[in-house]
């Protein structure tokens, strides 16, 4: 029995929201109340004591990508790069002894040429080994002319688009069972490290179909073992139209039981980003007149899944990020029956008064990612235009919706601090302080609801609601120590807060000595 004392306690539950104390047994809370109380209650607890620090409930990221945080930690981080020419460098001095050189992160945004990189840039390294590198979407990758001539594919710029990536991504030998395991548990650090103790991760978008069961296999195994330090919700891709159609009708979410690894909704990707300008918009990109973007799936073949899971009773987690893609996920979600379901937009960056109303109308849970704002911020208004920009981002008027906001990253497309989040939703600003009143500052969200987000709400997310997201009596012991009070910091330095310890089924799991 642990009994945390001497630290400022927020429990994000209104009828008990800081007492003096936390009891902790079994990997559950026991109680919560004085100190003398608890005491009495139970005079054998072990006293922690916090030394001023504060608690608070494990950050729940609604929607990433676990197994990519795992693998990028085995590639080159060209997410800081400022040019082309820095570009080829970096990848010139970690060539390292692979059969292919992986790279990720990179944004034409930053380069100070203005354009993307192409096959010739990656050609002129001389580098003699297949080159992929991905934008830091993850929507598109540019490749050398080798690794074209391996996968057996084309393009003059040597850039490639949504599912037009796979010949390439297939270049990269498939992980094996421990190399799976290890991303997982590397990725599983990272997160921890930063008071995430649980995440809802769509896994199956980084590997080959064929591993499929293998990564389930992976993960249960390490359950089993005891080795899986965090809680997963799994986001199932099945990628392709024929693999859902063949592999719904037997796949059963788990809703109710206390597993670490559960089996959550059907996740489907509907459009792309709009970095790439490969998000579905109703009118064309403002700075590219020529495009709206792109469907993965005709409008069609969305409703189709929808109802094909709703007759099997799943959850729908869609990816929309454009408009348009917005609306055909809510025209699909309108007709379907279960009220039980929770079905959920992934992203639900662009909206307009026909898509708000159908949000107020359907009342689906949103994942919503506010580290986006670092970098849209810049890009956005241009891609969107002043008019559409009036009604995107709009945190806010989502919650004045009364919608289930469930917060997260998509890493590894954003770093995994839930603190940088939390800035960015309470300041509107980009992590250098930008623009200094907020942008459009009408949509600035408060702290309280900001972290409520990224707890209680994705607790609800994966009808959790009753056993973590806040500190409750028989709520899982998943908590964290935080260096200073989020609630005491300035707004701005919100981003600086340093997770001390992170605390999972009542075990510290952070930092692990
Ligand atoms: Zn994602």
């Amino acid at each position: 029995m642990l009994l945390f004392v001497n630290g400022t306690i927020h429990t994000m539950d209104p009828l008990n929201p800081h007492p003096e104390a936390l009891l902790a047994h079994n990997g559950r809370i026991l109680d919560l109340g004085s100190l003398r109380h608890i005491q009495e209650k139970h005079p054998g607890a072990t006293l922690v004591d916090m030394k001023g620090k504060t608690l608070l409930p494990g950050f729940n990221d609604s929607h990433l990508h676990l197994l990519g945080i795992g693998m990028r930690l085995n590639q080159i981080d060209l997410s800081s790069v400022e040019s082309i020419e820095a570009l080829k460098e970096k990848l010139l001095r970690h060539q390292g002894d692979g059969d292919i050189l992986v790279g990720y992160g990179w944004n034409q945004e930053h380069f100070k040429e203005g354009r993307m990189p192409s096959s010739h840039d990656l050609d002129a390294t001389g580098i003699l080994k297949p080159i992929i590198i991905h934008r830091t979407c993850v929507h598109m990758l540019v490749a050398n002319t080798l690794a074209m001539e391996k996968a057996g594919v084309f393009e003059p710029s040597g850039l490639f688009k949504e599912s037009g990536m796979n010949p390439l991504k297939d270049l990269v030998p498939p992980p094996d069972e421990k190399a799976l395991a290890g991303y997982i548990l590397s990725a599983a650090k990272v997160l921890l490290s930063h008071g995430v103790t649980s995440v809802q991760s769509d896994d199956l978008f980084m590997v080959d179909t064929s591993l499929h069961q293998l990564v389930f296999d992976v993960y249960e195994t390490l359950e089993r073992e005891n080795r899986l330090p965090l809680r997963v919700y799994e986001q199932t891709n099945f990628k392709q139209y024929e693999d859902y159609l063949k592999n719904i009708p037997d796949y059963r979410q788990d809703r109710t039981s206390d597993r670490r690894f559960k089996r959550g909704p059907v996740k489907i990707l509907g459009d792309g980003s709009l970095g790439g300008r490969t998000a579905r918009l109703k009118e064309p990109y403002s700075d590219d007149t020529g495009t709206r973007g792109l469907l993965n799936f005709s409008p069609e073949a969305v409703r189709h899944l929808f109802q094909l899971c709703d007759e099997h009773q799943l959850d729908v987690a869609v990816h929309a990020i454009g408009d348009e893609m917005l609306q055909i996920a809510l025209e699909a979600l309108e007709p379907l029956k279960h009220a039980a379901c929770r079905h959920s937009i992934i992203h639900c960056q662009v909206t307009d008064t026909e898509t708000l109303a159908a949000l107020d109308r359907l009342k689906p849970v949103l994942h919503i990612q506010p580290g986006f704002l670092n970098g849209d911020i810049h890009m956005a208004p241009s891609r969107l235009g002043p008019k559409r920009l009036r009604t995107a981002y709009n945190y806010k008027t989502l919650e004045n919706l009364d919608l289930v906001i469930a917060f997260g990253t998509d890493a590894p497309v954003e770093s995994t601090n839930p603190f940088l989040g939390i800035y960015h939703a309470v300041t509107r600003k980009d992590l250098k302080g930008f623009p200094q009143d907020g942008w459009l500052p009408g949509q600035t969200l408060s702290l309280y609801d900001a972290i409520k987000h990224y707890t209680v709400d994705g607790a609800y997310a994966s009808y959790d609601e009753n056993k973590k997201g806040a500190l409750k009596a028989g709520y899982y012991a998943d908590f964290i120590l935080v260096d200073r009070d989020p609630f005491t910091v300035a707004k701005d330095d919100l981003k600086d807060l340093r997770v001390l310890e992170t605390f999972v089924g009542g075990q510290s799991v952070y930092p692990l000595d």
